[in-house]
């Protein structure tokens, strides 16, 4: 599993522990120092997780975490907030304002790990190399392979993610504009007819083992995937 985590923290001792031990477990770190500086890198890119401490000079965390839950663009961003102190009050407040998740300092980059991972897949299960197997479609994220009913199914990189996608998300409705975000990523300018070109691919990719009827089309709202018939 390989993240773009964005961590916000002042410390310089810490900043280098997080870059560290995130780096080495495949995930690519941007720092900023205070809630300001994370702030303008979050109107460029979006990150697929963010490390917030608590105590920032300037905006606190908590209310850089009120900021991106209040807005319509940033709300989605899974948060784990590091604090300094224990006190079961301030983890109330934190999991309040809509943290993913909690860690005390001083915390074993394993436990971090842990926490990470366990945040992302219940918030991002696309990012995690689980194999995925529904209706006897099965994809395995780590050797990048497809199978329908165990026969291997040829597919580009972007079929693959989109595939993957919809997977990790089944029996949900996804418009063409909410696909080109989570697939191609946001401040990607893509037309939605392309989201179209890549489904049929898709499923022609899958037809072989009749695995496209997975790929729904629901009228006027986007594409679904499902084991149930439509
Ligand atoms: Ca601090």
């Amino acid at each position: 599993m390989s993240a773009t985590i964005l961590v916000v923290e002042d410390e310089p001792g810490i900043q280098e522990v997080l870059k560290f031990n995130l780096g080495q477990h495949g995930h690519d770190v941007i720092v900023a120092p205070d809630a300001e500086e994370a702030l303008s890198l979050l109107r460029g890119a979006l990150p697929d997780l963010m490390l917030l401490d608590w105590m920032l000079p300037g905006m606190s965390g908590i209310d850089l975490a009120r900021r991106i839950r209040g807005d319509g663009r940033l709300k989605g961003i899974p948060i784990i907030m590091l604090t300094a102190r224990s006190e079961e009050r301030d983890k109330i407040q934190g999991l309040d304002i809509g943290a993913d998740d909690y860690i005390t300092k001083p915390f074993s980059p394993r436990e971090l790990m842990a926490r990470i991972k366990a945040v992302l897949r219940r918030r991002a299960p696309q990012m995690t190399e689980d194999v995925v197997e529904i209706g006897g479609l099965k994809l395995d994220p780590l050797s990048h392979r497809v199978f329908g009913n165990q026969q291997p199914l040829d597919l580009g990189p972007t079929e693959f993610r989109l595939l993957h996608f919809l997977m990790t998300h089944p029996e949900r409705v996804y418009s063409r504009s909410q696909l080109l975000d989570q697939v191609w990523g946001d401040h990607v300018f893509v037309e939605e007819r392309t989201v179209d070109v890549h489904i049929r691919r898709l499923r022609s990719a899958l037809e072989g083992t009749g695995h496209d009827r997975l790929i729904q089309t629901v009228r006027g709202a986007g594409y679904r995937f499902s084991a149930t018939p439509a």
